[in-house]
């Protein structure tokens, strides 16, 4: 039998503590999964101060970081709430006690490198002293990448760290912890490291590419955006260093808490449903469209929950809006991020009275009903690591409409007239990023609408599809081992 694993999985944030985007929802599931499996998975984040104090747990360890000044902190040992899952909060009041994790009011704030560096360094001293010593430790983007820079590097005659494995999760290539050169000495690293080779990039330092470098494997969230990374359409600039370390890339896609996702026990939705008797959607239905004040009828009703940025494709959205509204239609946004998309999807609001609700703001349980409520799910993202709205909305009988890139590719099946017969179609998906060709999908969309049995149908090949945690938690345990064999 082989031995279970000890893995430090080091992140930003992990829900339901911290929440704002997919990389909470993984880092919630994953080590759940993992456990599972019978490994010693431990989760460890900042103790922000948005973290309700239920969940702070005891200090169990100082830690000490020596960056440019010496600054102190403490590993207090809690749990995962609703999952098994250990967690070893980081604290430090300065750093991390604030309202938000990333910054107020959508601006990142100003010390957002020497925050992650600081609590990259604290934990590798603090951990140890916890008397917990993991054999492998998996980081997640670029707030995690200094990890195996400093393992690489300072830690290389540490007792503990020398050696140790990493793996680099890639959740998005498009935040890379890009910051100026003038704030090396804060990131705890030597600037022999501030070089092309290393963390130099175009005169700036850039984190995420430490974890490029250094980490002893790299994996993305699908298999698509693995490869599609290494070329300009995600890259972002890094794909020539991506390339360097082909052979030690691979996708692993996300997979879904069924736990917390599923109709069928979901206490937040008003109603619930299952594959074979979906009549509880319509409950769901009406019950969106009177609490976001739309008239309640029978029109499709299209939904969104996302952050409101550039990758999303919301600009895609706005100018295909009016063609949209001006049908029989209902659409339902949540969401927030830059303030013009958010003007903009206001602005639309106002235009199109009854037919349109944009809610600002980041609401878990509204979320929820739009997935349940809505006829259809919109995600026209330029680039996409895996998403998991989609699949959300699929096992919630929401059929998605999205472009064909990343993980958008590998668990959206079009219903073309091939998929359609194969009982293998699960949505509508678009190859060209353009307005022609979202127009013509959310076409066909609403004229499967008119098909009942059709659109029945294709619910419940959609809401029937298994996302669950299993396969990807055992790739990620393979990979564990790869690592572990050739550090
Ligand atoms: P990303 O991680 O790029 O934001 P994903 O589709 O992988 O995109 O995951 C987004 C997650 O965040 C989903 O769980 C989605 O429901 C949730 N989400 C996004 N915006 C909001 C919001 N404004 N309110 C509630 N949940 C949101």
């Amino acid at each position: 039998m082989t031995e279970p694993l000890k893995i430090l999985y080091v992140t930003s944030e992990a829900a339901p503590l911290v929440k704002t985007g997919g990389l909470a929802d993984v880092s919630y599931a994953l080590p759940r999964a993992l456990r599972a499996m019978g490994h010693d998975c431990r989760v460890a984040m900042p103790a922000y101060g948005i973290i309700p104090e239920s969940s702070w747990g005891e200090q169990v360890a100082p830690c000490t970081a020596h960056m440019d000044v010496t600054l102190h902190g403490a590993i207090r040992r809690s749990v995962l709430p609703g999952a098994d899952v250990p967690l070893y909060l980081l604290e430090h009041n300065a750093y991390f006690g604030r309202t938000h994790p990333y910054g107020d009011y959508g601006h990142e704030y100003p010390d957002s490198l020497e925050r992650f560096c600081f609590f990259c360094l604290a934990l590798l001293d603090g951990v140890p002293r916890t008397g917990w010593v993991p054999d492998i430790v998996h980081c997640h983007d670029w707030h995690t990448a200094a990890i195996p820079a400093f393992i690489k590097t300072r830690c290389i005659d540490h007792p503990v760290w020398a050696n140790k494995p990493t793996i680099f999760t890639i959740h998005n290539m498009a935040y890379q912890g890009r910051y100026s050169s003038t704030l090396m000495p804060k990131t705890g690293l030597g600037w022999e490291l501030f070089t092309p080779r290393y963390l130099e990039y175009y005169g700036d330092i850039n984190l995420m590419k430490a974890g490029l470098i250094f980490a002893s494997k790299i994996n993305t969230v699908s298999v698509t955006y693995s490869k599609e990374i290494q070329t300009d359409v995600a890259g972002h600039g890094l794909d020539g260093v991506l390339r360097t370390r082909t052979k030690d890339i691979v996708g692993i896609a996300n997979g879904v808490d069924t736990a917390t996702w599923n109709p069928a026990i979901d206490k937040r939705i008003p109603a619930n449903f299952h594959s074979t008797d979906t009549s509880g959607k319509k409950v769901c239905k009406a019950e969106l469209q009177k609490t976001l004040e739309l008239p309640v009828t029978d029109a499709p009703v299209f939904g969104m929950v996302t952050r409101l940025v550039w990758d999303k494709g919301i600009d895609l959205l706005l100018s295909c809006l009016d063609d949209l509204l001006r049908r029989n239609v209902q659409l339902v946004v949540l969401g927030s991020g830059d303030d013009v998309f958010e003007n903009a999807l206001k602005q639309a609001e106002a235009r199109f009275p009854g037919k349109m609700r944009v809610q600002l703001g980041y609401d878990e349980t509204l979320a929820h009903q739009i997935y349940a409520g809505s006829d259809f799910y919109l995600m026209p993202s330029r680039t996409e690591p895996c998403g998991l709205s989609q699949m959300y909305a699929m096992l919630y009988g929401s059929i998605p409409v999205v472009h064909r890139t990343g993980g958008l590719a590998d668990t959206v099946f079009d219903a073309s007239t091939a998929n359609v017969a194969g009982n293998k179609a699960t949505g509508f998906v678009f190859a060209s990023w353009s307005e022609r060709a979202f127009q013509n999908m959310i076409a066909r969309a609403l004229k499967l609408y008119e098909e009942p049995e059709k659109l029945a149908a294709l619910r419940r090949a959609a809401m029937s599809q298994d996302f669950s945690w299993e396969r990807s938690a055992n790739e990620y345990v393979n990979l564990f081992r790869e690592a572990i064999a050739q550090p």
